[in-house]
C-alpha cells in the first residue's frame, strides 16, 4: 500500500474543497443568470398573453405595445439592479468585487435605456403616433394619469444616477458626492411603483404576475434592508471591534491594528475586503474599503492604507480604543477563487495589501507561490515580505521604478523586452499558476492584457482594483 506525503495528503482534501466551492459557486453563477433571464422571459410571455403582438397591428398600437415590453423588461432589470446592489453573500462570494461591478454597469445601462424606450415610445403612442401630439399628450400624462408624477420624479432620479455614473462625469465627481447621487437610485426604484400598478395592465393582468411582481419587490427591498442595513449593525455590534494601534508603514501608508470579538465568525478570508467606518467623528457617515492586509486571527484584524484623500488621510489620527462599524467580508481574490497548486501574485503600490495577507495564509510548498511587486520609490511591507520568503519560501521579486508607458506595467527598469517576454522569463510556468493580481484599475488592465498573451486561462486570473 502506497503511503501519500503529507503534501499529496493534503492536496487530496484541499483538492476536494476546492472543487466543491468551486461548483458551489459555478452554480450560484448559473442560477442568477438563469433567475434573471427567467423573469425577463416571464414579463414577455405575459406580455404576448396580454394582446402584445396582437397589439403590434397599428402603428399607435404598435408604441404603446412595445412601449409596455420595454417598461416591463427595464423593471425586471431595475429589481436585479436593486439585488447586485444588495451585496448578497451567495453573490459576492460566486462573482467577487470586480464581476459584480461590472455586471452592475451592464444591468444599469440596459435597465436605463429600456425605460428611456419605454418613457418615448408610450407618450408617443398615447400621442396617437403624431410627434406634434407628443407634448400636449407628455403633460396630460404627467398631470392627469395615475402615479405618472412619482413616476416622471423617479425617471429623472434614474437620469441623474445614469449620467453621474458615465466615467467621465464620475471623474470629475468626488467620490462621496457621486455615491450620495447613487443613492437616489434607491428613490427612482420606489417612485417607479406606483405607476406601474395602477398603469400597468400586465401587471396584475393574472395571479400569476401579480405574486411575480409582489415578491420580486418585497424580495429585493427586504434584501437591502437586511444585507445593506440590519446583517452590518448587527455584526458591528457583536464583534465589537475597534482600532488597537495605527502603525506607520511609510510617509503616505499606515496599518490600522483591530481588535474584536469572536471575529472568527466572520468567516473573514485573508485577500477579502470590509467596507470600513470609524466612529471617531467627521468620517462616521462615509465607508470605505479596504483589504486585509494580515490573515485574519479569531479577535484581530489588519488593514493597511495608503493616503489618497479625505478619509484614507483620517485613519492616521484614530486613536485607540476608536469604535468601527463595518459591512462584510466582501470580496473573492483568495482562497475561494483558487484552481491550482502554484501561485504568483502581481500588486502596484499599496495594492500588495491583499496579497501580502494571502502569502501568508494560502496553502503552499516551498518554492510554488511567487511576489512580483511594483513600486515606485520603496517597496511597501518589505520587511514582512521577506519573512514569509524565509518561513513560507515565497519568492519575491521587486520590479522599481516609474511605468515606462501607458501600456505597460512595467518599470523603467525592466529593461527593452516587452512586458510578456519579462514576464515568461520571471516566472515560465506562469500559464499553470492561479494569478492575484490587485492595484489600480488601468494599470491591472495591462497585467492582465500580459497574462492573457501568456496563456494564463481566464479562471486562473483573480482580480481586485482598487478604484471603481
Ligand atoms: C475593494 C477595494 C479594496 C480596497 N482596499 C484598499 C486597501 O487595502 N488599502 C488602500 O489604501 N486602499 C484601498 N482601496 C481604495 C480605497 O477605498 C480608497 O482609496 C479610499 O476609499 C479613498 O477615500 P478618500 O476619502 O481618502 O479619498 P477620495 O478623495 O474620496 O477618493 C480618492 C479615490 O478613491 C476612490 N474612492 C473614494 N472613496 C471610495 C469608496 N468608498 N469606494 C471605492 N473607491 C473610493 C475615489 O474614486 C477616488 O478615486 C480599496 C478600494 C476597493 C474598491
Amino acid at each position: 500500500m502506497t503511503t501519500l506525503t503529507a503534501g499529496a495528503r493534503r492536496n487530496a482534501s484541499t483538492y476536494a474543497a476546492r472543487g466543491r466551492r468551486a461548483r458551489r459557486d459555478a452554480a450560484a453563477r448559473l442560477a442568477a443568470m438563469a433567475t434573471l433571464w427567467l423573469g425577463l422571459l416571464l414579463v414577455a410571455y405575459w406580455w404576448v398573453a396580454g394582446g402584445g403582438i396582437r397589439d403590434l397591428g397599428s402603428w399607435d398600437s404598435a408604441l404603446l405595445s412595445t412601449g409596455r415590453l420595454t417598461g416591463l423588461m427595464a423593471s425586471v432589470l431595475l429589481l436585479a439592479q436593486v439585488l447586485l446592489m444588495a451585496r448578497l453573500p451567495v453573490l459576492e462570494h460566486a462573482f467577487g468585487q470586480d464581476r459584480l461591478a461590472h455586471l452592475h454597469r451592464l444591468v444599469g445601462f440596459t435597465s436605463f435605456t429600456l425605460m428611456l424606450t419605454h418613457v418615448v415610445l408610450i407618450i408617443w403612442g398615447y400621442a396617437g403616433g403624431t410627434i406634434p401630439r407628443v407634448p400636449a399628450e407628455t403633460w396630460r400624462m404627467t398631470i392627469d394619469d395615475p402615479g405618472m408624477l412619482l413616476a416622471v420624479a423617479g425617471a429623472w432620479c434614474l437620469v441623474m444616477v445614469a449620467v453621474t455614473s458615465i466615467r467621465a462625469a464620475r471623474a470629475r465627481l468626488r467620490y462621496e458626492s457621486w455615491h450620495l447621487l447613487h443613492l437616489y437610485a434607491y428613490l427612482g426604484v420606489g417612485l417607479a411603483l406606483p405607476h406601474q400598478l395602477w398603469t400597468g395592465q400586465e401587471l396584475l393582468a393574472s395571479k400569476a404576475s401579480t405574486v411575480f411582481w409582489w415578491s420580486a419587490w418585497a424580495t429585493a427591498a427586504l434584501a437591502i434592508v437586511v444585507f445593506r442595513v440590519a446583517l452590518p449593525v448587527q455584526r458591528s455590534l457583536a464583534h465589537r471591534v475597534r482600532v488597537s494601534s495605527v502603525v506607520a508603514e511609510s510617509p503616505d501608508v499606515v496599518s490600522v491594528h483591530l481588535t474584536g470579538r469572536g471575529l472568527d465568525r466572520l468567516h473573514a478570508e485573508a485577500g477579502q475586503f470590509f467596507v470600513w467606518r470609524f466612529l471617531d467623528g467627521a468620517g462616521r457617515t462615509r465607508g470605505n474599503p479596504y483589504s486585509l492586509s494580515a490573515a485574519p486571527t479569531d479577535d484581530t484584524l489588519r488593514i493597511t492604507v495608503k493616503d489618497l484623500g479625505d478619509e484614507s488621510r483620517r485613519l492616521r489620527t484614530l486613536a485607540p480604543g476608536t469604535r468601527v462599524m463595518f459591512e462584510g467580508p466582501y470580496g473573492r481574490l483568495g482562497d475561494r477563487a483558487r484552481t491550482r497548486d502554484k501561485l504568483a501574485f502581481i500588486g502596484a503600490g499599496v495594492g500588495i495589501t491583499p496579497l501580502r495577507a494571502l502569502g501568508e495564509a494560502l496553502d503552499y510548498q516551498p518554492g510554488e507561490a511567487v511576489l512580483l511587486q511594483r513600486y515606485r520609490d520603496e517597496p511597501l511591507m518589505s520587511a514582512e515580505l521577506q519573512d514569509l520568503a524565509r518561513t513560507r519560501g515565497l519568492e519575491l521579486l521587486w520590479l522599481p521604478g516609474h511605468r515606462r508607458s501607458s501600456d505597460s506595467w512595467l518599470g523603467a527598469h525592466a529593461g527593452d523586452a516587452d512586458d510578456r517576454t519579462s514576464l515568461t522569463f520571471w516566472v515560465p510556468d506562469i500559464d499553470e499558476r492561479d494569478v492575484y493580481v490587485c492595484g489600480p484599475t488601468a494599470w491591472t488592465d495591462e497585467v492582465v492584457r500580459t497574462l492573457t498573451a501568456a496563456g494564463v486561462p481566464p479562471e486562473q486570473i483573480h482580480l481586485e482594483t482598487f478604484s471603481w
